[in-house]
């Protein structure tokens, strides 16, 4: 598998920041034209006079009855005037030292192309997909006033009516070089999500699981995903972030070999949640 850098600089130069009409404009495009090149049936919602609407993506699946929610966002953070980056300009993705740094790359454009690429040879593959609908929101960083993304997953979540639901991203530990795996439910307990574990294990890079969501800055209230998950939901967080992407900050970054590895790691885990028949 090759890295394609060039589409995530593409993506990254896109200013999808809020009041950035052409900015906006051009993520919605790249992000809907891909996944419609793929297969996916593409909805978009918008309220009011916002420019960016939630994008619902649906793909019909194929050899597989299991469906899946997931979850990401193509805006990005504000860049601080008085910015100190290292690059000159933070929407230019930079490659120093091992790590992209570029505004959005972390949060969230770097894990959503790294999933889009995987759906991109997954359906080349020939192999089973699961049922999806992507839910891809335009407002995750705003955080005053109303944002559609909650009327809709509100509506589009119950009418869907799928088990497992997955986050933006996920973490790995510097540390001990581990990659972690959120595994929550607002009612199920730990020991009922046992039966999940095999799915991680054989997708993941023995990774430890965690029984906890991802941190939200505003809180789960703010979050349209972790607000609208169903009692039941499996929820679940991996990706390529780890304590040095600064989201939100300047120089955010994100190492490109574990952004590259989620790609793979995505790929693998759709294929074997199309087929996976979970104990309970
Ligand atoms: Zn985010």
């Amino acid at each position: 598998m090759i890295f394609n850098l060039p589409m995530y600089k593409k993506f990254i130069s896109m200013h999808s920041v809020v009041d950035n009409t052409q900015g906006n404009i051009q993520a919605i495009a790249f992000v809907t034209t891909f996944l419609e090149s793929i297969g996916f049936d593409i909805r978009m919602v918008a309220e009011g006079d916002t420019e960016q609407p939630t994008i619902i993506a649906n793909y019909p699946g194929r050899l597989s009855d299991n469906k899946i929610v997931l979850y990401g966002h193509y805006d990005v953070a504000p860049v601080n005037l008085q910015a100190c980056w290292g690059s000159e300009d933070p929407f230019a993705l930079e490659k120093i030292n091992g790590r992209l740094y570029g505004r959005g790359i972390a949060d969230n454009k770097g894990p959503l192309l790294a999933r889009m690429l995987a759906l991109q040879a997954l359906v080349l593959s020939g192999n089973p997909i699961p049922t999806i609908m992507w839910l891809i929101q335009g407002e995750e960083e705003i955080t005053q006033g109303d944002r559609v993304a909650q009327y809709v997953f509100e509506n589009e979540i119950p009418a869907f009516g799928a088990k497992v639901y997955i986050e933006e991203t996920g973490f790995n530990d510097l540390d001990t070089d581990t990659q972690i795996s959120f595994l929550w439910s607002p009612n199920l307990t730990a020991s009922q999500l046992v039966s999940w574990h095999e799915l991680l294990q054989m997708s993941l890079d023995g990774p430890r699981i965690e029984y906890r969501h991802l941190n939200k800055l505003n809180g789960i209230e703010a979050c349209p995903l972790l607000s609208n998950l169903p009692k039941d939901a499996v929820y679940m967080g991996f990706g390529p972030n780890d304590r040095l992407h600064f989201i939100h900050q300047d120089n955010e970054s994100l190492d490109e070999g574990k952004l590259s590895k989620h790609q793979h790691q995505f790929e693998t885990f759709l294929m074997n949640y199309a087929l996976y028949n979970h104990a309970s």
